[in-house]
């Protein structure tokens, strides 16, 4: 061998490690979406001056070094947008009505945009299922409210109303979320418990030790009946923070090999939003944004990591300043500003609803791949889309296991018994066999003669009372034939 072949050998063992480790760097495993509920873009400003008012060495807020756009949020029929619609635009890239939770809307006259009227009460694949699915990734799920609120919900359930929390509880347990954390005792019953512990699930209820002490890649720990309190009305040694469960997920969820998608809520901003109440809204804000820390330094720290910081849509219409500033705006201190803040001297709302701004985005991505500039919730579920590797994959899995029944059994007889709770059970009959399937579980029973089986699917059947029909996987047919 000449010393110029070996060099070109080198040289090609050289490149391809390079190229090897440039795919490896870019390659996203882990992906952490943050949703500040209900937080108005001038929050940013009001929480910052706020926190400087308290501490004066604290100028800046964890999330400022990641903000780069801003993002258009609503309803499919309405600029101003509900959480169940506008988180499950970001995670199933289709807008939707108000109550509506990763659900595809009915046709209106007011429609933003293009609806198709056939595909009205369609449960929609979301990302995070998609990942579990097809990629065996963990998803976990913390939050301040109860667990079955309206932006948890939208991850990993499905329904046009959603108010109907018992049936969306039993969808996330049945749906095998990996983690959550959050408030909600109330909504695990005893049956929903059963289901976790046979699946060797670390239930934790109302107990902080446990919390703190547990190590198993798929834990429940939850906190108050419903949701949990306010950060500041908080008791530290009974319940975590908002940025603690988020270290402690993190500390979980890592332990899957193949990587996890999480969802991290300030639930609560939203509550305080609507009430009013500038206190408890500017820190709970500042509870989400201790937690963007957790995210982040994890994040760096891993390096295949992106974190998406962006509220669902605008509440309160929060501000600095109002009409008891109108005069003096510009030479009132900041401890003047602050002073009586309780009692809104000079913080300024403008409704006790959502606002219909355009939110703001933040992002960490290990390559600086962010996106910029003002973009629709569509254009943000694109960007995720294109990063996670998942393109076209969320309409592709919908299609493929919630067909509807009428479509997946039509020439086989069926009966479906429907209850006043709005659940149901389906029963298909063909040649001598017998399949049963209960809403929102993961699961079908095939009995033929004395012999009965129960079989385990990876996806949820979802049952809509609206239009009487059970949306299942297509294949679900195979089993009778
Ligand atoms: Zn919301």
């Amino acid at each position: 061998m000449t010393l110029t072949s070996l060099k070109r050998i080198c040289w090609a063992i050289l490149l391809a490690f390079w190229s090897l480790t440039i795919t490896a760097q870019n390659e996203i495993k882990n992906f952490i979406l943050m949703v500040p509920d209900g937080t108005s873009t001038a929050m940013l400003s009001v929480a910052r001056w706020y926190q400087q008012y308290m501490d004066s060495t604290q100028s800046s807020l964890y999330i400022d070094p990641y903000i780069c756009g801003l993002v258009t949020t609503f309803c499919s029929d309405a600029p101003i947008g509900d959480s169940a619609p506008t988180t499950s635009c970001y995670v199933t890239g289709q807008p939707s009505q108000k109550g509506y939770i990763a659900t595809y809307p009915p046709k209106t006259d007011n429609d933003l945009v293009p609806i198709d009227a056939t595909r009205a009460y369609q449960p929609l694949v979301t990302l995070f299922e998609a990942a579990k699915i097809l990629n065996n990734k963990a998803v976990g799920l913390v939050v301040t409210c109860e667990f079955p609120h309206a932006t948890p919900a939208d991850c990993m359930a499905h329904t046009y109303n959603r108010a109907q929390m018992k049936n969306i509880a039993k969808q996330m347990v049945h749906n095998q979320v990996d983690v959550i954390m959050g408030g909600g005792v109330s909504y695990l019953t005893p049956e929903l418990i059963n289901v976790l512990k046979d699946k060797q699930y670390d239930v934790i209820l109302n107990d902080l030790d446990a919390f703190k002490r547990s190590r198993s890649p798929r834990t429940w720990a939850l906190f108050g009946d419903k949701d949990m309190p306010y950060d500041i009305d908080r008791d530290p040694s009974l319940m975590p923070s908002l940025a603690e469960m988020t270290h402690k997920a993190l500390e979980l969820l890592q332990q899957n090999e193949n990587g996890f998608f999480l969802l991290v809520e300030g639930s609560k901003v939203d509550f305080a939003g609507h009430k009013n109440e500038a206190v408890r809204h500017i820190t709970d804000f500042i509870a989400f944004d201790q937690a963007v820390k957790e995210a982040v330094d994890f994040a760096k720290k891993d390096g295949h990591t992106l974190v998406i910081m962006v509220p669902d849509h605008g509440n309160g219409g929060i501000n600095l300043g109002n009409n008891n500033s109108d005069k003096n705006y510009a030479k009132l201190s900041l401890k003047q500003l602050y002073n009586n803040v309780g009692d809104k001297e000079y913080i300024g709302y403008t409704t006790k609803g959502h606002t219909g701004e355009d939110v703001f985005l933040g992002c960490y991505h290990p390559n600086k791949e962010q996106p910029s500039g003002v973009i629709t919730n569509v254009e943000l579920y694109n960007y995720l889309c294109n990063q996670l590797n998942m393109k076209g994959v969320t309409p592709s899995l919908t299609e493929k296991i919630f067909a509807k029944h009428q479509e997946v059994f039509h020439d086989m007889p069926y009966t479906i018994e429907p209850r006043e709770d709005k659940t149901a059970l389906l029963t298909v009959k063909y040649k001598g066999k017998t399949l049963t399937a209960e809403s929102y579980t993961n699961y079908v029973t095939i009995s033929q003669k004395k012999k009965k089986e129960v079989i385990e699917l990876s996806s949820i059947i979802v049952y809509m009372d609206v239009n009487n029909t059970f949306y299942l996987p297509k294949d679900l047919r195979k089993l009778l034939e």
